[in-house]
């Protein structure tokens, strides 16, 4: 586990009741956790106190509220704070990263709002492994009465929701097909019908029942043997 301002390797200076994240949640008495801190006298995070528990979580409690906001905006690399969020912080958030370029709608005719958004790929330690992009498409949503929203949604490809919601269909066979136990079965065979009774009226929901109705049908009476 490195340092986030300098990269350094972080060392254990003592054991301290640091609360996780999962203690605070569950409302557990903190235990006691080794506490990491940077050795580099010229970093800092040294000179502010800065610790982490095993997990990379990352704790300023002993840090003045400016000290701390100092080190958060000015010195952690690409403002990762901590070993697994700084993974995350890149992969997800894209944290001092190019996120995205929004292109022109006019490449849809205005009907979708395209944009290359960039991908990225990291160790625990926040380097940048792997970059990619890849396009994608958003939409104005729509409300149930056909009305216009104010939002932007990820927009799929019909042949990607009909791929997905079979992937679907196929998981809940499954788990219908593989419960033993008789409520077991009996909740996971109403869970499968439920998905040719399917009343969604977007096409590829519709799609997706006619599909299933004409090419399962046999599975579908199997499972209503179980109700
Ligand atoms: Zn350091």
């Amino acid at each position: 586990m490195k340092c986030p301002v300098c990269k350094i390797d972080l060392v254990v200076t003592g054991q301290e009741a640091l609360e996780t994240l999962s203690e605070h949640v569950t409302c557990s008495e903190p235990s006691l956790k080794s506490v990491y801190q940077c050795p580099n006298i010229k970093c800092k995070a040294h000179e502010y106190g800065a610790v982490w528990n095993y997990d990379g979580e990352y704790y300023s409690y002993k840090m003045e509220f400016k000290q701390s906001k100092d080190l958060e905006e000015n010195h952690f690399i690409g403002k990762n704070n901590g070993s697994f969020s700084r993974q995350a912080n890149v992969e997800i958030y894209c944290n001092g990263l190019k996120k995205r370029i929004w292109l022109s709608p006019n490449w849809t005719f205005g009907w979708l709002k395209p944009v290359i958004r960039y991908t990225y790929q990291s160790n625990k330690d926040g380097d940048v492994l792997k970059r990619g992009w890849k396009v994608e498409f958003y939409k104005r949503d729509t409300h149930f009465d056909g009305k216009k929203g104010r939002h932007c949604i990820l927009w799929h490809s019909f042949y990607h929701m009909f791929k997905f919601s079979m992937e679907d269909f196929y998981k809940r066979k499954k788990r219908f097909e593989n419960s033993t136990k008789e409520n077991a079965k009996r909740y996971s065979a109403q869970d499968f019908i439920d998905q040719f009774e399917d009343n969604d009226k977007r096409r590829y929901r519709k799609t997706k029942k006619w599909f299933i109705n004409f090419f399962y049908a046999r599975s579908y009476k199997k499972a209503k043997s179980y109700l």
